[in-house]
């Protein structure tokens, strides 16, 4: 483990500590979001949550480390028992959600196989969505399909003729080992540019949920995202000439950005990993985002493999988002949501 993974799981354990959370709670009222109250207030409209789920190879260790698609692609538990430990936690209290799925899973084997699929019928059958999720450096079944090695997960890497037979092959992935045309889309590590921006809108994709507004990472790497010099909060229409702006609409593909917020300096996105920040984020989104018109969408995302230890155990972070749905269930005009009911209620 590297010097700042370690930093990062202590922190995370102290902070879900009962002493962290404390500490926490006593700072909530530092989260606000920039760029959120730019409309007159009004809450005429449903507040929408839709939780998202990255779903990919891998597992969290016992102690809350994360072992992800990129160091081990044969890992599938993060698939078979990562989405049934979310299914059963969104089961329990009827909340639907979208599961952005890496075709990585279809390259399992035998019963490993046979148990990604049994778990990918069981939430179409539930009526969660399936979309699309895209790491072509750690995809071993779009790497055969493409017959060759990808080095990078940013589509800046690809030139549009690779993103196009990317996307194309993962399309046929769906369709051949699960029978599904898929509408939702988000590229692996939030790292989508503008020739797949291009390539999306020809293909069919209807909703992107990559956006991290205020958010860049992995600048010098092959994981390199950056969504810094964006501040909108309400859905657009992606541009065809610059994927970082919010005002040319001019694709066909609706952005669904992740809800970010502002915590002492920090720029953080709405994931349970944050436990008791998480909620302050709703609170803070519930109270002052814009809905006489439309409904808002709080678009919440987390991993597959943060619902599973490496012997199907459940996880913190499914407790949390238990503990964040049962928060979000006490308003009335909440409603959980998948990014297609979600964007079928904005468009
Ligand atoms: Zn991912």
């Amino acid at each position: 483990m590297t010097l700042f993974n370690l930093l990062k799981v202590r922190l995370y354990n102290f902070f879900t500590s009962p002493i962290g959370r404390y500490i926490l709670r006593s700072l909530v009222h530092f989260v606000y979001v920039k760029t959120l109250e730019k409309y007159k207030k009004g809450k005429k409209k449903k507040f929408i949550v839709a939780l998202t789920i990255d779903t990919e190879s891998g597992y969290t260790n016992k102690d809350n480390s994360r072992v992800w698609q990129a160091s081990r692609p044969d890992a599938y538990i993060g698939y078979y028992k990562g989405i049934e430990n979310w299914r059963k936690l969104l089961n329990k209290y009827n909340a639907k959600a979208t599961f952005f799925l890496c075709t990585n899973g279809f390259s399992a084997k035998g019963n490993d196989y046979n148990k990604v699929i049994s778990q990918l019928k069981l939430l179409s059958k539930e009526n969660h969505e399936i979309g699309l999720h895209t790491h072509p450096d750690s995809d071993l079944a779009l790497q055969k399909c493409l017959k060759k090695k990808c080095n990078a997960t940013s589509a800046r890497f690809y030139n549009k003729g690779e993103i196009k037979k990317i996307i194309l092959e993962s399309q046929k992935l769906m369709r051949k080992h699960i029978g599904q045309k898929v509408s939702s889309f988000r590229w692996g590590n939030w790292a989508l540019d503008t020739n797949a921006v291009k390539v999306l809108n020809e293909a069919g994709i209807k909703v992107d949920s990559s956006a991290t507004p205020g958010i860049k990472g992995h600048i010098h790497g092959t994981m390199h995202y950056d969504w810094s010099k964006v501040n909108e909060r309400y859905p657009w229409r992606l541009s065809l000439k610059n994927y970082q702006n919010t005002i040319h609409n001019n694709s066909k593909i609706m952005e669904l950005p992740i809800a970010t917020f502002n915590f002492m300096g920090l720029t953080l996105r709405a994931d349970p990993v944050y436990s008791v920040l998480l909620k302050a984020a709703f609170d803070y989104y519930y109270k002052n985002a814009e809905r006489s018109d439309k409904p808002f969408v709080f678009v919440v995302i987390s991993h597959s493999i943060e619902g599973t230890h490496n012997d199907g155990t459940v996880t913190r972070v499914i407790k949390d988002t238990e503990d964040f749905i049962k928060h979000a269930k006490k308003f009335d005009d909440v409603e959980f949501m998948t990014m297609k009911e979600a964007y079928n209620k904005v468009k």
